[in-house]
């Protein structure tokens, strides 16, 4: 009995110990302001001494190629460091602070005191020794064109070093949209889609004011469908012909989506693709500073910065210049705008943080010429928070209209992405609600260009839901008899109305399902700044030109850092297009020294 009762009690012992020891688990939730309430979650898991043993984020619906970093960074050295005071991830600083939020607002539930877990730890960062690397091929920016870039380079035979100065690579492309304007020509879908190459060629031409460079436009359009099928063979996966659609401002119905949300499809692949080739080399972190060139003005390499400081030199045949627009530059935009007036920091943007304009900088320092730098492109279907394209519960532009504060119709919803940002610049507050209703979300659970659900963008407070058009007008508060007339009056163009087929009163002729089928949804949009479609002058095989008209040998440049393709406005959907079809360009002649 006796040893009975002494081995029940070491069993007791033992579990009072292991209990004593137990990991203490707390979840925790936080309102990003790009993803909305509950945008984040997290559980924090602390050892019995308190400190952070494990921190994982649960949920983030933040713009998907944004999140993921910051997701797995600061978990990591919030443990590694045993404090919840770290350094936010660079690109990605709304996700940052939610994840911040959200692990604080754990301990709290959890009623931990987190004073000592606030403390700031100082993170010694060694600096690396200065370096000089050798390529055939340097290419700065890891956005869409510059992988494009670098990896058709490496099929030319090359070996490639890409530096990217942001934590990951994406750029701008990878917050994008995803649609890519190509056409087949003469195919069967283009004819039923009454479409051509040259339709296509004419659309950029014209709603570029004929401003673009007719040689570059030509070469975007008649390359665009090839582009697509190399993205396939790079492994790349696309929806069919029944998803093609017109993207706002496109014009035309000849939008092909990935199957991966937004612009993260080109990146998964891409990213695949460099794993597997031990002859390209991605540097995140590193941030060119200088293009080099020899005694004969021809480029021959660059300067860059590392992560720890350190200076990279890297001595190449050729250099590719990938490194984007300048939209979140304010002093660069305000300095070049022809179009707006201006473009203060009070004009939000789409872009990510870098873009800031570094490839204007090196290349003015050798002279190179650029054109058109007044063309700047802004949107009418910014986040009124952040700027950003998502939680815009749009799908393509013939299922939806847009109203002012008053809850009217102002303009032509299927126009010039120039022209419908003028006409909401116009209205009150310069802001607008999309309204469409359930035709595009018979539940509310399919997802938008940006993998959102309509259903979590109201739950987020970004979007609005009723069963009827009075209750929506309430919910956006716009008068409800104005939204119900203007409805009433949209809907006579749409199909099986009694006007269909004709234009309307704002000169609209693109029109879907007519809007009568609740539940309903509204959205609220500003003017945000998009694409700087000036740049750097190239040739088709993208070779940059000096002031004097001269080629400036070994230096080429694609994507938003060129100019002169696009002119006063691009057409949506024809950027994408451009950073794969330039950048394939680039690559190749970087290559083989064209
Ligand atoms: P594009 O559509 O023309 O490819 P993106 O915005 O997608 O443009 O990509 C441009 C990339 O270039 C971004 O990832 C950006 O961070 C990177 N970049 C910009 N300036 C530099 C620089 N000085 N050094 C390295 N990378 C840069």
């Amino acid at each position: 009995m006796k040893k009975i009762l002494s081995v029940i009690l070491a069993l007791a012992l033992m579990m009072t110990a292991v209990l004593a020891m137990a990991d203490t688990s707390y979840t925790g939730t936080a309102d990003s302001q790009i993803g909305g309430v509950g945008a984040v979650t997290v559980t924090v898991t602390l050892a019995d001494d308190g400190s952070i043993k494990a921190v994982t984020v649960d949920e983030c619906k933040d713009t998907p190629g944004i999140c993921e970093l910051p997701c797995e960074k600061i978990p990591a050295q919030m443990v590694e460091l045993n404090s919840i005071n770290v350094d936010s991830v660079a690109g990605a600083t709304l996700t940052s602070d939610a994840i911040f939020a959200a692990v604080k607002n754990a301990l709290e539930n959890g009623g931990v005191d987190t004073t000592a877990l606030m403390e700031k730890k100082e993170v010694v960062v060694e600096k690396a020794a200065d370096e000089t690397l050798e390529a055939d091929v340097v290419v700065i920016g890891a956005g869409g064109a510059g992988l494009a870039a670098a990896i058709s380079a490496e099929q030319n035979g090359a070996s490639v070093i890409v530096v990217e100065k942001m934590p990951k690579v994406g750029g701008n492309t990878i917050l994008a949209g995803g649609a890519v304007n190509a056409v087949e020509d003469r195919s069967e879908f283009a004819v039923k889609q009454n479409d051509s190459v040259y339709w296509h060629y004419w659309q950029t031409l014209n709603g570029g004011d004929w401003q673009g460079d007719p040689e570059l436009v030509m070469t975007l359009v008649e390359n665009a469908y090839d582009a697509i099928q190399w993205t396939k063979e790079l492994g790349m996966e696309w929806l069919g012909e029944e998803a093609v659609f017109t993207v706002s401002g496109g014009l035309w119905p000849r939008a092909w989506k990935p199957a991966m949300v937004a612009g993260t499809g080109f990146f998964d692949t891409y990213t695949k693709y460099i794993d597997k080739t031990d002859k390209i080399d991605l540097m995140l972190n590193t941030k060119a500073e200088k293009i080099l060139t020899d005694d004969t003005g021809a480029a021959c390499g660059i300067i860059a910065t590392g992560e720890t400081g350190n200076t990279i030199t890297i001595n190449a045949k050729s250099v590719v210049v990938a490194t984007g627009g300048f939209a979140k530059n304010v002093s660069l935009r305000m300095a070049y705008d022809a179009i707006w007036g201006t473009l203060d920091e009070k004009v939000l943007s789409t872009n990510h943080e870098g873009a800031t304009g570094d490839g204007v900088k090196m290349l003015q320092a050798l002279q190179a010429d650029f054109v058109q730098m007044g063309n700047i492109q802004l949107l009418p279907l910014g986040d009124p928070k952040t700027g950003s394209l998502s939680g815009n519960i749009e799908h393509g532009v013939d299922s939806r209209i847009f109203v002012n504060k008053s809850g009217l119709r102002y303009g032509d919803e299927g126009g010039r992405r120039d022209d419908m940002t003028r006409d909401l610049f116009a209205q009150e507050d310069a802001l607008m609600w999309i309204v469409m209703d359930s035709d595009t979300y018979p539940t509310g659970d399919e997802l938008n260009n940006f993998g959102e659900t309509a259903n979590q963008l109201v739950e987020a407070g970004r979007a609005v839901k009723a069963d009827t058009l009075e209750e929506l007008a309430a919910l956006m508060g716009v008068d409800a008899a104005n939204l119900v007339a203007t409805i009433d009056e949209y809907n006579k163009y749409c199909i099986g109305g009694e006007l269909e087929g004709q234009a309307d009163q704002f000169g609209r002729t693109l029109f879907g399902q007519p809007i009568d089928n609740g539940p309903f949804y509204a959205g609220a949009r500003v003017p945000t700044v998009h694409h700087t479609m000036g740049g750097v002058r190239i040739d088709t095989l993208c070779r940059v030109y000096n002031e004097n008209g001269e080629i400036i040998e070994n230096l080429y440049a694609a994507g938003e850092v060129t100019g002169g393709i696009h002119g006063t406005n691009r057409l949506g959907g024809n950027a994408l297009t451009d950073t794969v079809v330039f950048g394939r360009i680039a690559g190749e002649s970087a290559a083989t020294g064209k």
